[in-house]
């Protein structure tokens, strides 16, 4: 009850207050893209996944994205300064302004460097980092299982208890195959690369009271309610510092002007 006021008075606030600004991290496989997705449609966010840009870039034939193509394939970062450009053009947007949710970035402590700039740069409310958690045996067997749509994009739907395995996507209908990155060798370089690369983010954000853990190796109904806890757990304490009315607007459940 509590927090659907606390929710409620954050869309109200939207705009004009306070930013639901998150970053979902955790290594390939976590199921972050996805609960990512469902957290920016409940609360009409912008969900922002830097792997997404990058593949449709490549679908769309871009000349830069041959390059980004190759390194995706090897399962390798591409340059932070690219990466930093790209994610910079879209929180700069209007329709970013209420808040977003960053999937698959920041990946590097650099990244993780220009995105404080920016949020600083919007001046609109606190970042709330989530990280989701999975051990590396789960996230092998997930991500050698793992089908997304040729058309759309989207992840499959995981097979319903008794039923056969969705052969189609749920969303558009398009047909399902392996993402090119997905097959065993570059799955297990893929994380070789989180740990190296992305997982002193951990460090970089740990001591901050934004930052939140979530068990990512439970159904994906209980991660979602788990996520939801601690994001609007999070924001409340990270507004507390940023702007202490935007949380009495919280608790009382209205709007306020920033
Ligand atoms: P993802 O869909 O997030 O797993 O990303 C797929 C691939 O895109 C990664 O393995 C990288 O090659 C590239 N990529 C996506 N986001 C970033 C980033 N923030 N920094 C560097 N490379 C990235």
């Amino acid at each position: 009850m509590r927090r659907e006021t606390e929710r409620r008075a954050w869309r109200g606030a939207l705009g004009d207050c306070v930013a639901l600004n998150v970053i979902m991290m955790g290594p390939p496989g976590a199921g972050k893209g996805t609960q990512a997705g469902r957290f920016a449609r409940e609360r009409g966010l912008l969900k922002i996944s830097t792997g997404d840009i990058l593949r449709e870039s490549i679908k769309a034939g871009l000349p830069v994205a041959l390059r980004a193509k190759e390194m995706m394939d090897r399962g390798e970062l591409l340059d932070d300064a690219t990466m930093i450009a790209i994610v910079r053009e879209r929180l700069m947007r209007p329709d970013a302004q209420p808040g977003f949710v960053l999937d698959g970035f920041p990946r590097t402590v650099a990244q993780a460097e220009a995105l404080d700039c920016i949020v600083a740069e919007r001046n609109n409310g606190p970042l709330v980092i989530v990280d989701v958690r999975v051990s590396d045996e789960e996230l092998v067997r997930r991500l050698g299982g793992r089908l997304i749509c040729a058309k759309c994009g989207a992840n499959a739907e995981p097979a319903k208890a008794g039923e056969a395995a969705p052969t189609r996507c749920g969303k558009c209908g398009g047909e399902l195959e392996q993402r090119a990155d997905d097959n065993e060798q570059v799955v297990l370089e893929r994380l070789k690369v989180y740990e190296r690369a992305t997982k002193p983010l951990v460090e970089f954000y740990r001591d901050r009271p934004t930052f939140r853990i979530v068990n990512g190796a439970q159904p994906q109904e209980r991660v979602a309610h788990e996520l939801d806890t601690v994001i609007d757990d999070a924001v409340l304490v990270g507004a507390k510092q940023d702007t202490p009315a935007a949380v009495k607007a919280v608790k009382s459940g209205k709007a306020v002007q920033a």
